[in-house]
């Protein structure tokens, strides 16, 4: 499991109440990617533009991921738009707005577009 401890500080601590509050809710979370680094994400954009993965991956440089304010989660799907809605209450963006619903960043907080 990816670790939230390699996020920025203020993000990793948002983050890992969000986790906390899906698991008190009952809702088993696996966090599955947090920071990446640029040859971590060139794999992911090639997979992605191979048609080899099902969620979209930015191209290296373009992520949030590489700044340590994203994360992806797995859960069970039906409850992503509810976990998506409670994320985006605090702040956040989450990707299900564009067809990527595993991904929550807080990229409004550091003025990424
Ligand atoms: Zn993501």
């Amino acid at each position: 499991m990816a670790s939230l401890r390699s996020l920025e500080p203020e993000v990793r601590s948002v983050a890992q109440q969000f986790v906390a509050f899906l698991n008190k809710a009952g809702v088993r979370v696996t966090v599955t990617s947090t920071r990446r680094d640029l040859d971590e994400q060139a794999r992911l954009y090639a997979e992605y533009k191979a048609g080899r993965s099902k969620y979209p991956a930015a191209a290296p440089g373009h992520s949030t991921h590489a700044l340590g304010i994203a994360f992806d989660l797995h859960l069970d799907p039906p409850l992503y738009p509810q976990a998506g809605a409670l994320w985006e209450s605090l702040g956040g963006t989450w990707g299900g707005r564009f067809d990527d619903p595993i991904h929550f960043d807080l990229r409004r907080w550091y003025g990424v577009p």
